[in-house]
């Protein structure tokens, strides 16, 4: 049970914030149904990352990415949850000036999120990665229903890649300056659903610390950088972000 008082001074921090940034992982899609990697029903029980996550496991089999990928295609066409909406809200109230996501899932700007960085890229785009032309995700629609690898439409080559970030893959590097910037102009910063595990996405958390801001963890379960946030509210986003988006609406509305 999170206690009530918690919530309320996490709302009131972020009612009173100028400058409020959210930094999402994966954990804030659990309850759209998308698994997380890690935790008790993580992708990495099943699958192995190396092969299927990876760069260099894409480029030895594109196959083995594409299998991944049309397993989770169902939970790839996941709705926004109350958390997604909720952090869409306090935007549109002006306080939320950011929302730094390491997700692929664009379940943000699906909410109604105007400003999403996204550290990790998304399934908007893809790249044929030998004659480098540019494609649009609608451009393969019909090949991935039908569970086929695609094949560039111009070379023929078979590593057409969506622009999502693998491991072993730099981070598009104005995203990640963007999200430095905010980072360090959140005076209130608010984790919600990352392990805090994977870089250097889980820096920025420690550059909004050192620059001053207020710290919110939402989680449901305790994290390596515990130790950074003034508070720490452990449930699942989905209850937790409309509680405090309700709190921030009364306040907003008394003053
Ligand atoms: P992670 O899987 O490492 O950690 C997720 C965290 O969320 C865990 O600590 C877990 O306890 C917590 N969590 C689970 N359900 C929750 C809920 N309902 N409410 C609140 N917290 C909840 O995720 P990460 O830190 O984002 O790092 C994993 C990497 O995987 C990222 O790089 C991301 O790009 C990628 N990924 C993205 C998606 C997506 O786009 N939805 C899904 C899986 C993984
Ligand atoms: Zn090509």
């Amino acid at each position: 049970m999170i206690e009530r008082s918690s919530v309320e001074i996490a709302g009131r921090m972020i009612a009173n914030a100028k400058h409020a940034v959210f930094f999402t992982g994966a954990g804030i899609s659990a309850e759209s149904g998308i698994p997380t990697f890690r935790g008790e029903d993580g992708l990495w029980k099943k699958y192995d990352p190396e092969e299927v996550a990876s760069i260099w496991g894409f480029r030895r089999n594109p196959r083995a990415f594409w299998e991944f990928s049309f397993a989770l295609r169902n939970k790839l066409f996941a709705e926004p949850n109350p958390a997604h909406y909720a952090i869409a809200e306090l935007e549109e109230m002006g306080i939320v000036k950011a929302v730094i996501t390491q997700n692929i899932d664009m379940l943000h700007q699906r909410a109604g999120s105007k400003k999403v960085l996204e550290l990790h890229g998304s399934m908007s785009k893809l790249d044929c990665l030998e004659c480098k032309k540019e494609y649009d995700w609608g451009d393969y629609i019909e090949e991935f229903n039908r569970e086929e690898v695609p094949r560039c439409k111009v070379c023929g080559s078979w590593f057409v890649k969506p622009r999502v970030v693998l491991f072993g893959e730099p981070l598009p590097r104005d995203v990640l300056e963007q999200a430095i910037e905010e980072s360090r102009m959140a005076d209130v910063f608010v984790v919600v659903g990352s392990s805090l595990v994977v870089y250097p996405a889980a820096e920025l958390p420690y550059i909004a610390k050192s620059c001053g801001a207020k710290m919110i963890l939402v989680n449901s379960e305790p994290t390596v950088a515990d130790h950074i946030f003034d508070v720490k509210l452990y449930g699942k986003a989905g209850e937790i972000l409309p509680q405090i988006s309700k709190i921030v609406k009364e306040m907003k509305q008394k003053s």
